[in-house]
């Protein structure tokens, strides 16, 4: 975290997985909880979990900026949107590769942000999937379309290779997990990454 916190990420983003939404098991609210106390800068709690509602004064506790739930795991969207933004949180919501973007259609209006899974949910290290540069263009079109305010964010396969394509595509918000984990001095790498981001 020290390397983190020096560095010129804006946000800290938290993959808490449940071995049911998705087939990994990350961490649960006790981790959270401390790795929350290790850094100021904004949390984005991503839940590629079931019933994510169930858990929104636990994200709220952590101090969570942004709290992620997923399309495909809440089958009263628009209502955990209101719950999330009555705690005081940004609202994200996540679409995997498979799900179209016109499921967000009658909501895109509430929403803070939409985060689009580049990769299939559940594994770090994995490849880009190229159409979802197609799926930003249409995500950055609707948004346009609609007058929202959404930002777009994309999880996985973010790199020096694929930032700048999702860049010129719309993008706002990157989550960089291997890029950075591993690397000799992953401060420089964040600066690498933001600097191809602004040059796009
Ligand atoms: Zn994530």
């Amino acid at each position: 975290m020290e390397w983190f916190n020096r560095s010129e990420a804006d946000w800290l983003h938290l993959d808490v997985m449940d071995g049911v939404f998705v087939p990994n098991i990350s961490f649960g609210f006790p981790v959270l909880e401390h790795v929350a106390r290790l850094t100021d800068k904004p949390l984005d709690v991503h839940l590629m979990i079931v019933q994510p509602e169930k858990f929104i004064s636990q994200v709220r506790d952590l101090g969570a900026a942004v709290m992620n739930v997923h399309q495909e795991a809440c089958v009263h969207l628009h209502r955990t949107v209101q719950q999330i933004h009555e705690a005081g949180m940004k609202a994200a919501v996540t679409l995997n590769p498979a799900t179209p973007i016109s499921t967000l259609e009658d909501i895109i209006g509430d929403l803070d942000v939409v985060m689009l899974m580049t990769v299939n949910p559940g594994f770090g290290a994995q490849k880009f999937i190229e159409h979802s540069l197609d799926k930003v263009r249409r995500l950055r079109e609707m948004i346009n379309r609609t007058g929202a305010h959404a930002l777009i964010e994309v999880d996985g396969g973010v790199n020096r290779r694929t930032a700048p394509l999702l860049a010129q595509a719309g993008v706002d918000v990157y989550v960089a997990g291997s890029a950075l984990f591993g690397k000799e001095d992953p401060v420089a790498e964040v600066h690498e990454l933001k600097c191809i981001i602004d040059n796009a």
